[in-house]
């Protein structure tokens, strides 16, 4: 999305292909992706939902705008964990492919660590739920911790999970987790300025448009182990 939104103002035409409803939708809900879509669709993005790309036909066959090719690579990257290396091991994984990790990282075989994209952990925002999270924050506090039990200092994860993007001027901030019970309870489509998810009563995950510090704020809360009810929320 960040690349669209950079080469809107560039570029002669921009396609998205992407096989959700709304773009960022696994990682970060419908309500900011659909937020996102309407965002670049202002800017004259074109997006095809709820499809997949199987081939890129040019002309006579080639590609020739090396561009097609360089804003489709990061789209497919991070979709699907890179575990395939790890075939014929007994290293447990998910049924999406994504390594099985406890809150010291370790995998189901001891001393064997790992984090970031590739893993799926217990989330402590949904009651130690497993999860995937695509952010660079999750990811770095993976490996910090990775790094303290590999050298027998025992640590447990402890964080909230924060994403935060600039798109076409505005920053994106979301915080917690949308599993898949949670429920968007604030607008649909649109940040303005910010929606929450809930579960059980609780807020578990927070998104702002361009509201800061909003859901730096709530991150700070839910990482003191406070809860805030769906009704303080809204
Ligand atoms: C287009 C895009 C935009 C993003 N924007 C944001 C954002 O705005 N904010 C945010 O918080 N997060 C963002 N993310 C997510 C964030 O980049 C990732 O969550 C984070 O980089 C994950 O870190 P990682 O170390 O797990 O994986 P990576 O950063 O992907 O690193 C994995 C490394 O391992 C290498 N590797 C893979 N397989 C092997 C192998 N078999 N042998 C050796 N090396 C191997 C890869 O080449 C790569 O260098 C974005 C991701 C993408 C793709």
């Amino acid at each position: 999305m960040e690349a669209a939104a950079f080469l809107s103002d560039k570029a002669a035409a921009i396609s998205v292909v992407e096989k959700h409803e709304f773009p960022f939708q696994k990682t970060l809900g419908p309500q900011v992706g659909g937020a996102v879509l309407k965002m670049l669709q202002s800017k004259g993005v074109k997006f095809y939902m709820k499809k997949e790309l199987h081939e890129l036909k040019g002309k006579d066959g080639k590609v020739s705008h090396s561009l097609a090719a360089f804003v489709l690579t990061p789209f497919l990257a991070g979709v699907t964990p890179n575990s395939a290396f790890l075939k014929g091991t007994s290293i447990a994984k998910d049924n999406s492919g994504a390594i099985l990790v406890d809150l010291r990282m370790q995998t189901n075989i001891p001393n064997v660590f790992a984090g970031g994209d590739v893993v799926s952990f217990p989330v402590a925002l949904l009651n130690g739920d497993h999860s995937s999270i695509h952010h660079q924050q999750v990811a770095e506090a993976h490996g910090s911790i990775a790094a303290f039990n590999m050298l027998k200092k025992q640590k447990e994860l402890h964080t909230v999970p924060f994403f935060w993007t600039t798109m076409l001027g505005r920053s994106i901030h979301y915080a917690g987790r949308m599993g898949q019970r949670e429920r968007g309870m604030k607008g649909h489509n649109s940040l303005h300025p910010s929606a929450f998810y809930s579960r059980d009563g609780f807020v578990t995950a927070a998104a702002s448009l361009n509201c800061d510090p909003t859901v730096s704020l709530i991150a700070e809360v839910l990482y003191l182990g406070k809860k805030i009810s769906k009704e303080e929320a809204e």
